[in-house]
């Protein structure tokens, strides 16, 4: 099989990559493990475009967003499956100097499409929220899994997927491309997230994988119609179901749901929520973080044809879109990446 591109990991990277890639008419071939503790399966998919503890808005918000906004309806549409909720999310305030200080600053213009000034009504009777909160706009959660799956029926359909380990020592560099098994590739794209540690051609890049926890709880009282926030969150996802999370831990760095996270998360909950819940669930992953908190793009610096499109770190689900586009630019077209993402920000010299 001759193919332009062979993609692996089929995170929310390597998806939305591999399906616009085919949507121009590439050939692409795409092998993912399917592993069911990938972050991407994991993650509570939240999107919310003024984060951190200073409350700033995220690194080109305004671009990321409002493609958000329109990519993923249309992929819903394309796909025929549901995953994309947009919903307000309520910042509760922590203290009185927090609440003037947030208000006196969302006071200014810049954040008018960020922040609704007058939220129409206020739906958090069953949450503490003594000291007032802030209603944020154009945020919302997108329920990865579901995606993934669509995704991964839609590659399987038109003969495109294998669902393997990829053996870095099977991969043969040719005259004209890449060789792995019986697929002939003029280019490889990796998208592993944070197995990319392992790969010989990118694994010395300076990742920073961070562990996160989240839980999954019940409650036929809570009454929530939009999304939490204040030291965790809290996601609605339906039928009595909630999210809860997330941890991050920077220092042990594996996949097993710790008693320290389940208490941290309960005890804030407890805190919260003034309402009975029960914890169905509890799951660990590892984002595909960087040192300096920026993605990781580009060409390999002494082979040719080989990629790297990773390092979304805990922001995936509104990264993927703009960069899925940026990186096809720079493929096709060779248009310049924006050298926050290129990963030659850490050679020597650049
Ligand atoms: C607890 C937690 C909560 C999170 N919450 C959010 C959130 O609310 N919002 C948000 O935007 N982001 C969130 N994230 C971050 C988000 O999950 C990541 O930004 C995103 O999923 C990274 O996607 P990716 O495709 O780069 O990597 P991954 O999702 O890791 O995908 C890589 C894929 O490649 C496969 N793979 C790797 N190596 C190989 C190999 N050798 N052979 C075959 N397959 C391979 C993996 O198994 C996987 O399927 C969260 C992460 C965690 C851990």
């Amino acid at each position: 099989m001759t193919v332009d591109y062979l993609i692996v990991g089929q995170g929310i990277a390597g998806s939305i990559l591999s399906y616009e890639l085919l949507k121009k008419n590439n050939k692409i071939f795409l092998i993912d493990n399917y592993y069911p503790n990938s972050s991407s399966r994991v993650a509570a998919g939240l999107f919310n475009p003024v984060t951190g503890r200073r409350m700033v808005h995220t690194w080109m918000a305004n671009e990321l967003f409002s493609l958000a906004h329109s990519y993923y309806p249309a992929l819903e549409a394309e796909l025929g499956v549901k995953f994309f909720y947009p919903l307000p999310l309520h910042y509760l305030f922590s203290s009185v100097k927090e609440s003037n200080d947030l208000f006196a600053k969302f006071g200014d213009m810049e954040f008018a499409d960020w922040i609704n000034p007058n939220p129409i009504e206020n739906n958090l009777s069953d949450v503490q929220a003594p000291l007032g909160f802030l209603e944020l706009k154009q945020a919302g959660w997108c329920h990865v899994g579901n995606m993934l799956e669509a995704f991964k029926n839609y590659f399987e359909t038109n003969q495109c997927y294998l669902q393997e380990e990829f053996n870095y020592d099977m991969l043969r560099q040719t005259s004209v491309g890449w060789e792995y098994g019986r697929v002939k590739a003029t280019a490889v794209i990796f998208c592993e997230g944070a197995r990319a540690t392992a790969n010989p051609w990118f694994g010395h890049l300076p990742f920073k994988p961070v562990k996160g926890e989240i839980i999954t709880f019940r409650s036929d009282k809570l009454s929530l119609a939009s999304i939490v926030k204040q030291h965790y969150w809290i996601i609605p996802q339906g039928n009595r179901i909630f999210k809860c999370g997330a941890t991050f831990d920077f220092n042990r760095i594996d996949e097993t749901p710790t008693t320290q996270a389940m208490n941290e998360l309960e005890t804030w909950l407890t805190k919260t929520v003034k309402v009975p819940f029960k914890v169905i669930n509890h799951q660990a992953a590892i984002r595909p973080a960087v040192l300096d908190r920026r993605p990781l793009l580009g060409e390999h610096t002494a082979c040719k044809n080989l990629f790297i499109f990773n390092g979304f770190g805990s922001k995936g689900v509104s990264l993927a879109p703009y960069l899925t586009g940026h990186f096809i630019d720079y493929l096709s077209h060779k248009s310049p990446l924006l050298p926050e993402v290129n990963h030659l920000r850490f050679q020597p010299g650049k």
